[in-house]
């Protein structure tokens, strides 16, 4: 059998699970995961790459399970000693395990590696199993427009500060790629989708993960200009996210909390859109018109579930 060329467009915590069961899915292919870094950040003078370290540990078996990010075994003592400074932010997890990865990259990135290549030797260690691109080396951050409270005017504040400060509690108007203009998408990204045999849309937050990553100029088109099929899987099951805050984030782009509202929102690649397939839930109904729509259970619970799923995905794919 000739070797399989999957490509997983994946943000963190849904991406980084449904790529383990790809992964699993089909042992021996050749897996290209292009992962969204529009959460990252600089904190204390650190790059940190929460999506695409949720992927690496989490394929890399150095995941924290219950959180579903950060590393396991992990200790806070830096964090403890940064707040005893009143050195801000606070109110981001950074672990003493996980800093290590961060003075890693940020050291490679202020010699000059493009976020490509500390990707690649970062996952040196890891092992992850497939190829990780982060979606651009260019620098591109989400930013989020919410009401000031105290002026009453609106106010672009990081995801990141609106994510986890705020747990997402201030109502979101717009969110905003600072820096996507500038960006291309990462070496290797264009040619894994002209090679790939299947795309996947992993059910990551279609909003600031997958909207993010297609936001790159030039990748929306690589994508639909890819030979494979297009199979997208749906974050959202019965009207609400599996897990996290996609339902904060959906509404401000004006589509409605459901998986046919995604799929709707994805659009059918016959009509300009990006699904030749949509997978929901087997509970769910969906109808998008123009799309090929698989009910199947899209409850990633433990790793023989985790695997069915990414077996259907492939299995629309191939279709
Ligand atoms: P983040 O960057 O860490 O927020 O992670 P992603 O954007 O990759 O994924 C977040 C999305 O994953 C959320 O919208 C969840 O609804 C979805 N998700 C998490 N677990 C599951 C699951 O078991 N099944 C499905 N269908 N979606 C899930
Ligand atoms: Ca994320």
């Amino acid at each position: 059998m000739v070797c399989m060329r999957i490509v997983v467009v994946a943000g963190g915590i849904g991406g980084a699970r449904f790529l383990t069961g790809v992964r699993s899915a089909a042992p021996g292919a050749d897996i290209t995961a292009v992962v969204n870094t529009g959460d990252d950040v600089t904190l204390h003078g650190l790059r940190i790459c929460p999506d695409l370290d949720s992927v690496m540990y989490t394929l890399g078996d150095g995941i924290d399970p219950e959180r579903g990010w950060g590393r396991r075994g992990e200790s806070w003592v830096v964090k403890d000693e940064l707040a005893a400074y009143g050195a801000e932010p606070t109110w981001f997890g950074l672990g003493d395990r996980d800093l290590a990865t961060h003075l890693v990259r940020t050291r490679m990135l202020d010699a000059g590696y493009p976020l490509s290549e500390v990707t690649l030797a970062l996952a040196e260690r890891w092992q992850p199993g497939v190829t990780l691109l982060p979606m651009s080396d260019q620098r591109v951050e989400t930013h989020v427009v919410v009401t000031d409270p105290d002026t009453g005017r609106p106010q672009a504040i990081h995801f990141q500060e609106w994510w986890i400060r705020h747990r997402a509690a201030l109502d979101p108007s717009a969110f905003v790629q600072v820096g996507v203009e500038d960006a291309r998408p990462a070496p290797g990204v264009v040619e894994a989708f002209a090679a790939a045999d299947a795309v996947l849309l992993a059910p990551s937050n279609p909003v600031v993960s997958v909207g993010t990553v297609l936001g790159v100029p030039g990748l929306r088109e690589a994508l639909l200009a890819s030979p494979a099929r297009v199979v997208g899987v749906s974050p959202v099951v019965g009207g609400a996210p599996v897990r996290g805050m996609a339902d904060r984030c959906l509404p401000a782009i004006g589509v409605e909390v459901s998986a046919e509202g995604v799929g709707r929102h994805y659009g059918a690649r016959s009509a300009g859109g990006l699904l030749d397939s949509w997978l929901v839930h087997e509970t769910d109904v969906s109808d998008v018109p123009g799309v090929d729509v698989r009910r199947v259970p899209l409850l990633m619970t433990d790793p023989a579930t985790t695997q069915a799923m990414a077996e259907a995905a492939l299995n629309a794919a191939r279709a």
